[in-house]
């Protein structure tokens, strides 16, 4: 642990990387509900699922207790089999290619543009046989990716795509709303993401059978609208009509996420402001900082990252890392290329080299603290840690 002598911020006043706003209503909605006496999958689940769906301007909207439910019910909804091929992007958290495993099909890697980060299609061209079933892009950073691509290659293929969309609740690609383009799209609303809920996830699906499959494999595969078996309409018995998972949104998570949904605009726009706040303070720095926003799409601004070369910088990334949090301002990496974890290499043979935009971006991303909460004193203060990181 480095310590240095008079450090950006003091000790006591850390800015932890991806700290969500909370007001208010937040927590009297948790409070309210906890009044209620109906804590589980309720009234306010099915409310947030409303207000998702209408927000996204999607078929059908189903709150589960994570992204990481939401991307495997959506694989397990395509009629995955073994030895199915599943592309996805090098650059993305480990739960995309992990659900791919557990779904029973083999992950396929298809490396990323360097420019947006995000999957490329033309890799993706390369990497289709005749066991390929599914794409599942990542909108990283909540940039949105080449759907119109994407869904060529698609439907030439005869292929489901998976909108990992755990970056991109406010994302839009050429008018269409991310998560509403592929046939399912899967949103998160862990702590640090853009809505939260504490633990959550929401999934979009276009084709009203998968979506009624989907709702059956969330809950312990028992038929329809089970959890209103304790309700005051009487006593409703229940069918297991097959083997399905524990992915249910309790009502105390979704109270939250119907609070913090109302905000989601103003916090975009905020979060915007802190943007173009960081690429201004950022550009004649010996940093990378992200690519202009595509026209005809409109960014999540979840990410704010810099590239940390040290060549350029003078400095590598992980001693910038380092060097952060010595001046009492957090950061994150995301993320480090999928085929440089053991697990995968051992499994599948993967070697990093070969998706090598994915694994120079991976290790030279740095994520600066971009919630909603920053005050303008707070972005100030990651700006000068910044400088002095760099200039020391
Ligand atoms: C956060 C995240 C997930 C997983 O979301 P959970 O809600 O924590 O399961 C999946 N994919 C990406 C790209 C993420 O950032």
């Amino acid at each position: 642990m480095i310590q240095v002598k008079n450090p950006v911020r003091s000790k006591d006043r850390f800015l932890v990387f991806g700290s969500p706003a909370i007001e208010e209503e937040d927590i009297e909605a948790v409070v309210d509900t906890m009044r209620s006496g109906w804590l589980g999958t309720g009234p306010k689940t099915k409310q947030f699922e409303e207000d998702f769906k209408a927000y996204k301007g999607a078929n059908a909207a189903l709150a589960l207790n994570s992204c990481t439910a939401a991307l495997h019910l959506s694989l397990i909804a395509a009629g995955l089999k073994p030895g199915d091929e599943v592309i996805t992007s090098p650059l993305t958290f480990c739960a995309t290619v992990n659900t791919i495993i557990h779904a029973g099909a083999t992950p396929i890697m298809a490396d990323i543009d360097p420019l947006t980060m995000n999957i490329d299609p033309a890799e993706v061209e390369k990497k289709i046989t005749e066991r390929t079933r599914a794409i599942m892009p990542i909108h990283l950073a909540g940039r949105a990716c080449d759907m119109d691509a994407i869904g060529a290659l698609a439907k030439k293929h005869n292929l489901i795509v998976i909108e990992d969309c755990a970056h991109a609740i406010e994302t839009e690609y050429k008018g269409q709303k991310a998560g509403t383009i592929g046939d399912f799209g899967c949103f998160s609303f862990y702590v640090t993401k853009n809505v939260i809920t504490g633990e959550g996830g929401m999934v979009l699906i276009k084709d009203a059978s998968h979506a009624a499959h989907v709702k059956v494999l969330s809950l312990h595969g028992m038929d329809k609208d089970a959890w209103k078996r304790f309700g005051n309409e009487g006593y409703k018995h229940y069918q297991v009509v097959e083997a399905g998972f524990k992915y249910n949104m309790m009502d105390l998570q979704a109270a939250i996420g119907v609070q913090q949904l109302k905000r989601v605009e103003p916090y975009w726009k905020r979060r915007e402001q802190i943007w173009k706040r960081y690429n201004e303070a950022f550009a004649d720095l010996p940093i990378g900082i992200p690519a202009p926003v595509e026209a005809d799409t409109r960014h999540a601004y979840h990410l704010y990252t810099i590239m940390v070369d040290h060549d350029r910088a003078g400095i590598s990334r992980d001693n910038f890392l380092n060097a952060m949090t010595a001046q009492n301002v957090g950061a994150g990496v995301h993320y480090l290329s999928v085929p440089e974890h053991p697990f995968y290499q051992d499994k599948y043979g993967w070697d990093p080299e070969d998706y090598p935009h994915a694994l120079r971006v991976g290790r030279e991303t740095v994520s600066l603290p971009l919630s909603a909460k920053l005050t303008d004193e707070d972005v100030e203060d990651v700006i000068s840690a910044v400088k002095v990181v760099l200039s020391a």
